[in-house]
């Protein structure tokens, strides 16, 4: 949903970044500490020269997962998607098969809220359901995480440190939620592409009833119809994928 541009996430950074050296700059104590275990958000994997990963939120959806995963078994891609516990226990049969294709799953919070608006409990509640459903539901327990809207409060990133979870950002975001064209989220991701890049995209709808993004209707089809297109173009380019978990 509203993931409005590159400077929101990076700003983000920098905040836990600052968040963390304030903690090693405070003498010993139980505050100090937590802040420097604080993890930080990644915005690129390193795998190698001409290795990106490619990642969807928000899902599953029944309507858009299904397609992508069609395309990205058309090219033997894996990728990581980052759902919302809700849709995940509304959707089970589509986890499944994300699973089965050997896809990655990361948790994006139970409904997607701001994080930033919450409590440090109602953000570790958000979080834990979605790792207790996930679990339950596909069998693996995720160990990636992605905080809606890039809002990485540090509440968040506390219960990532306390469940092993990794905040995972992007470095290039199309907007394709707000429906820009096919052509403009192909143009916007084939720009961005570049050895480490984590490409955001959305294939779900999460928020879309009560939070629509504005103009979008919770429609992917021009996610769908642009990944069709810029996929065989960055293979043909000679990128080759991964996903943040095989990553340290
Ligand atoms: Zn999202």
């Amino acid at each position: 949903m509203p993931q409005s541009n590159l400077s929101l996430p990076r700003r983000r950074f920098l905040a836990a970044g600052a968040t963390a050296l304030l903690g090693l700059g405070v003498s010993a104590g139980p505050v100090a500490a937590r802040a420097r275990s604080l993890p930080t958000p990644e915005s690129e994997v390193d795998a190698g020269p001409m290795v990106m990963a490619l990642t969807f939120d928000d899902g599953p959806s029944p309507q858009y997962t299904p397609q992508v995963l069609d395309i990205l078994r058309g090219h033997d891609v894996r990728a990581t998607f980052f759902v919302c516990g809700d849709n995940v226990r509304t959707y089970p049969d589509v986890i499944r098969r994300i699973i089965a294709e050997g896809h990655v799953l990361g948790n994006h919070t139970w409904s997607h809220p701001h994080l930033d608006d919450l409590s440090a409990a109602d953000v570790r509640d958000q979080i834990e359901r979605t790792q207790d459903v996930v679990t339950e539901i596909s069998g693996r327990t995720p160990v990636l995480f992605r905080a809606p809207y890039g809002d990485f409060a540090d509440a968040a990133l506390v219960v990532c440190a306390d469940l092993g979870l990794r905040p995972i950002s992007w470095s290039v975001d199309p907007t394709d939620w707000a429906n820009p064209g096919a052509d403009v989220i192909v143009d916007r991701v084939l720009a961005g592409a570049a050895t480490g890049a984590i490409v955001l995209n959305h294939d779900g709808t999460e928020g879309g009833d009560d939070d629509p993004a504005p103009g979008s209707g919770g429609d992917r089809s021009q996610t769908v119809a642009a990944l069709r297109s810029y996929l065989p173009q960055l293979i043909d380019d000679g990128y080759t994928f991964t996903t943040p978990d095989a990553q340290e």
